[in-house]
C-alpha cells in the first residue's frame, strides 16, 4: 500500500488530503490557514477526529514541513518513506497542458511562466510543488491542472470575439477552470445513468463558492461558463461573474477610491456576487435563512443567482442542442435544495422536473421523476480524488 498527498495551495492556505493508494482510502485531511501571517491555523482530520493548533508560519515550506510532521506525530504514518506520491493542484496550465504531468524542471518552470494567466494562483501552487520537492525530492510529483478538461473547447467556443492578434500575440481566449470537477462529475454521472459517458450530452453545474457550468458532450468539455480567468460566468459567492466591460473604466472614473483597473477587478472578485448584492453574507446558509425571514437583500440575492444559473444552463441546451442530464455539485449545488427546485422549476420547458421527495438535504443521485425527459443528478465533486488517482496513473 502506497501513500499519497493530494495539495491544493492558494496564496494564505494549503489544503492536503492523504489517500491510501490504490484503495482510495482517506487516511486524513486537513488545511493549513493564514499562511505568512500571524496566528496561522492548521487543522487535521482523522479517524473521526479534528485537531487544530494555531502558530506563526511563514511560507509554504514550513506549511508542508508541519504538515509532515503532524502526520507522523498523530500517528497516521510512521515514516515518511510510506509517501509516494504527491498531487499538486495547479489552476493555470494555459494551452500548453492538455493532461495531468510528472513535474520536473521544465514543467515548474512552465507552469511559473503561465502565471501571468493566474497571478494569485500559480505561483502559490509552485510554492507548494517547491516545498514537497525541498522535504521529499524523490517521490513522485505530478500536477493536476483546472484548465486542462476545458482544453478539448472548440474555436468557437475558446475565442472572444475580439482581434486575432490579442489571441495570438497575448493569448486572450477562454480557459475555464474546475476541470477536475466538471471531468469527475461528468463520469460518475454517466456511471449513475448505467450509460457510457461518450453517448451523452450533459450539463454540470458546479456550484460552489466558485461557480462554472460546463457542456459537455460526448465526455469532452465543449463550453464552460469561466473565461479568461474564474470572473466570467454566473455570478458567485464573492465574484460578479460577467458584466458590461465597459463599468470598469466607468467606475475608475466616477470613484475616487477605484484608481484604476486592478482596483475595480479586486472589487469584482472579492466584494460582488451574493455577498454584493445582499450585503450581510456570501453564504447560501445565510442567504436561505435571509430569504425565509423575509428579507429583501437576500431575496434578492437569491432571485438574481438563480437567474444567472438559469441563464447559463439554458446556454448550454443550445449548445449542446439538448441535454440528457443536469448535474449539481458542489457546496450549494450538493448541498441547497432551495437553489435546485428554483433553478430546475424556471426552466421546466426544457424538459426537467424534479421528484420532490427526493429532492432534499444530503440527496445523491437522480432527483428527478421517472418521466422527466432530461435527468437531473446530484453529484458530490471529489477533485482530490482525481488529483490521487492521476498520480496513481503516471506513478507506472
Ligand atoms: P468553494 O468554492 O470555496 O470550494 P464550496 O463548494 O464549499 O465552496 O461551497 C460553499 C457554498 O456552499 C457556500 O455558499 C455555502 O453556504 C454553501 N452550502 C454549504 N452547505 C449548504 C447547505 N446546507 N445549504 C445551502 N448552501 C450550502
Amino acid at each position: 500500500m502506497s501513500k499519497t498527498i493530494a495539495i491544493n495551495a492558494g496564496s494564505s492556505s494549503l489544503k492536503w488530503q492523504l489517500y491510501a493508494m490504490p484503495e482510495e482510502k482517506v487516511l486524513a485531511k486537513g488545511i493549513i490557514e493564514r499562511i505568512g501571517l500571524k496566528d496561522s491555523i492548521s487543522t487535521v482530520k482523522f479517524d473521526g477526529r479534528a485537531e487544530s493548533q494555531t502558530l506563526d508560519i511563514v511560507d509554504h515550506v514550513q506549511a508542508v514541513k508541519l504538515l509532515l510532521e503532524d502526520l507522523l506525530k498523530f500517528g497516521i504514518i510512521q515514516d515518511y518513506a510510506e509517501i509516494t506520491g504527491v498531487g499538486h493542484r495547479v489552476v493555470a496550465g494555459g494551452e500548453y497542458f492538455t493532461d495531468s504531468v510528472l513535474i520536473d524542471d521544465e514543467v515548474l518552470a512552465k507552469i511559473e511562466e503561465l502565471a501571468s494567466l493566474a497571478p494569485l494562483h500559480n505561483p502559490a501552487n509552485v510554492d507548494g510543488i517547491r516545498a514537497f520537492k525541498e522535504i521529499l525530492p524523490d517521490i513522485t510529483s505530478v500536477a493536476v491542472f483546472d484548465t486542462a478538461f476545458h482544453t478539448t473547447l472548440p474555436e468557437v467556443a475558446y475565442r472572444y470575439p475580439i482581434a486575432e492578434k490579442y489571441y495570438q500575440d497575448y493569448k486572450v481566449r477562454k480557459y475555464g477552470a474546475h476541470g477536475t470537477s466538471h471531468y469527475y462529475v461528468s463520469r460518475q454521472a454517466a456511471e449513475m445513468l448505467g450509460r457510457p459517458v461518450e453517448d451523452l450530452k450533459l450539463i454540470t453545474a458546479h456550484i460552489g463558492n466558485g461557480i462554472s457550468i460546463s457542456a459537455i458532450d460526448g465526455g469532452k468539455s465543449v463550453d464552460t461558463s469561466m473565461g479568461f480567468t474564474p470572473l466570467a460566468g454566473p455570478m458567485m459567492g464573492t465574484r460578479s461573474g460577467d458584466i458590461d466591460p465597459a463599468i470598469i473604466p466607468y467606475l475608475v472614473a466616477q470613484v475616487p477610491e477605484l484608481e484604476n483597473a486592478a482596483d475595480v477587478i479586486d472589487v469584482l472578485n472579492k466584494e460582488s456576487g451574493v455577498l454584493g448584492v445582499a450585503e450581510a453574507s456570501s453564504d447560501m446558509r445565510d442567504v436561505e435563512a435571509g430569504r425565509a425571514s423575509g428579507d429583501a437583500k437576500m431575496t434578492l440575492a437569491f432571485d438574481m443567482l438563480v437567474d444567472r444559473l438559469k441563464k447559463f444552463i439554458g446556454q448550454y441546451f443550445a449548445v449542446l442542442n439538448g441535454a440528457d442530464a443536469l448535474i449539481f455539485t458542489a457546496g450549494i449545488g450538493e448541498n441547497s435544495d432551495q437553489v435546485r427546485e428554483a433553478v430546475v422549476e424556471g426552466l421546466s420547458w426544457f424538459g426537467m422536473k424534479l421528484e420532490p421527495g427526493k429532492n432534499v438535504f444530503g440527496a445523491v443521485g437522480d432527483i428527478s421523476t421517472a418521466d422527466s425527459k432530461v435527468k437531473v443528478l446530484v453529484v458530490p465533486t471529489d477533485e482530490e480524488l482525481v488529483i490521487a488517482r492521476d498520480v496513481e496513473r503516471l506513478k507506472a
